[in-house]
């Protein structure tokens, strides 16, 4: 991936502004001035190809008529170009359901668009949407500035306990207790920075140090979660265990005798499995997850909706799970088809006697429309991000105490946005 940060402590660096407009350019560019950025702008497609091709950015706008050429063109360059990392706020007159498949083509090519602006343009909004959180900034920077993770660092992280777990809690979206939380990997590298799970997942895999990365988190998560079980019956951690473990035969025994090590009892932990994994070796998969079940272990599909799995071996893996991915329930307040991909996950988790999570709840909107579709856990910002082991317990005293508070957003940062969307690492509460 090309390296484009060039942001230094007081600038926001820099904007590419494309719109075929000179008004639009002009309000866009005195609006991003104001907020610290160096604008750049582009009338043409031409143009804004020949800059993204040679120079640096931190983030672009992007009208998506463009007199001949249009914006999902340009798109598909940013993404050619490898520039999956800029932030990307796409503006248009065009009407939402073209909006809404232009958001599904960025997500198709992995970029990362952070806002969509309808025209006559909302100046409040686009200050909102070029205000990015620092940590879409923070990741960015991250996954430029350590794209080849070397074993020997990999292996620091692991050693110093750099390499740590958060938790994020999962809401019971009848009576709004807290019934669970899945563990989270971290990583604050003395040498690197912050890395994102992003970043450093699959790099554990090109090093072939995955199964030293599960062994870590298993043994964290079921070491940190323990005293949250202990204190709250019923309660689950969730640990995501990835493809290459999905092969090794011993994994069931493995994760009993961690359990056993800690007095835990087997229900007390969910192995998540993304759908795409289950899916490429469903043999395997079937012999890992029946005797983790068997053993009592719960199991989760992770990602649901983006594996294409045929239902007749979805069928045949016995998860107690389904966790739907959270691009479907991200848009579901406005947009109707994911909606109905929402209904029809439900349907099937039911059918298959699974209890079924919403992921990515982000606003009360969301919340309200997944929660009468019938879903039952819900887990997302608006709740809480990524905590700590011992923040999720005051945490969930507040909540609890508090009466449930369900419905509402009942983190204690709810009116400062940035700081309840940032996991407890970026907000400086990492140990
Ligand atoms: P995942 O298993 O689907 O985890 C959920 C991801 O969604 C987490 O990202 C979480 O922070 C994020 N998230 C939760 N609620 C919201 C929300 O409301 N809005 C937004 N925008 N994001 C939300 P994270 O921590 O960056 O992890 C990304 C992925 O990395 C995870 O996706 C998982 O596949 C993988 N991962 C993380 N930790 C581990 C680990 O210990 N082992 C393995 N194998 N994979 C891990
Ligand atoms: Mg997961
Ligand atoms: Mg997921």
């Amino acid at each position: 991936m090309r390296k484009i940060s060039r942001q230094t402590e007081n600038s926001k660096g820099r904007l590419l502004v494309v719109d075929d407009d000179v008004v639009q350019r002009t309000v866009i560019g005195m609006i991003a001035a104001k907020l610290g950025y160096d604008t750049v702008t582009a009338s043409t497609f031409d143009v804004a190809s020949e800059l993204l091709q040679g120079e640096s950015f931190d983030a672009m706008t992007l009208d998506l008529s463009l007199g001949e050429h249009d914006g999902v063109e340009l798109l598909r360059l940013v993404a050619e170009c490898g520039l999956q990392a800029l932030p990307i706020v796409v503006i248009s007159g065009c009407e939402e359901r073209i909006l809404n498949s232009t958001m599904r083509v960025a997500e198709g090519l992995a970029l990362n668009l952070t806002g969509c602006l309808n025209k006559p343009l909302n100046l409040d909004k686009l200050r909102v949407a070029l205000m990015l959180p620092p940590y879409a900034r923070l990741s960015y920077q991250s996954r430029n500035a350590v794209q080849d993770i070397t074993r020997e660092q990999f292996l620091t992280g692991l050693e110093k306990t750099e390499l740590a777990v958060e938790f994020q809690p999962k809401v019971d979206l009848k009576t709004g207790r807290v019934i669970g939380a899945e563990a989270l990997a971290r990583w604050r590298s003395a040498e690197l920075g912050v890395v994102p799970p992003g970043t450093f997942i699959p790099a554990a895999e090109r090093l072939g140090l995955m199964p030293e990365l599960t062994n870590h988190i298993l043994l964290l998560a079921i070491a940190q979660g323990r005293k949250l079980i202990e204190e709250h019956p019923g309660f689950t951690i969730a640990v995501n265990v990835s493809g290459s473990l999905m092969t090794d035969l011993a994994l069931p025994e493995r994760i009993e005798s961690m359990l056993r090590a800690e007095q835990l009892l087997p229900a007390s932990l969910i192995v998540e499995v993304t759908e795409s994994v289950a899916m490429s070796d469903v043999d395997r998969a079937t012999d890992i997850l029946v005797r983790l079940r068997i053993k009592g272990i719960g199991a989760a599909i992770d990602d649901f909706g983006t594996g294409y799995s045929s239902l007749a071996a979805l069928a045949r893996l016995p998860f107690s799970e389904l966790k739907i991915d959270q691009s479907f329930v991200k848009g579901c307040d406005s947009d109707e088809d994911m909606m109905k991909i929402i209904e029809a996950s439900i349907g099937l988790g039911r059918a298959f006697k699974m209890k079924v999570v919403a992921e990515g709840i982000e606003d009360p909107r969301t919340l309200s429309r997944v929660r009468e579709a019938g879903c039952d856990v819900g887990q997302g910002h608006l709740f809480a991000p990524s905590l700590r082991s011992e923040r999720v317990a005051a945490w969930m005293l507040r909540q609890h105490s508090s009466g449930g508070g369900f419905g509402l957003p009942v983190f204690s940062n709810a009116s400062a946005p940035e700081a309840r969307h940032q996991p407890d690492m970026l907000a400086g509460q990492f140990p």
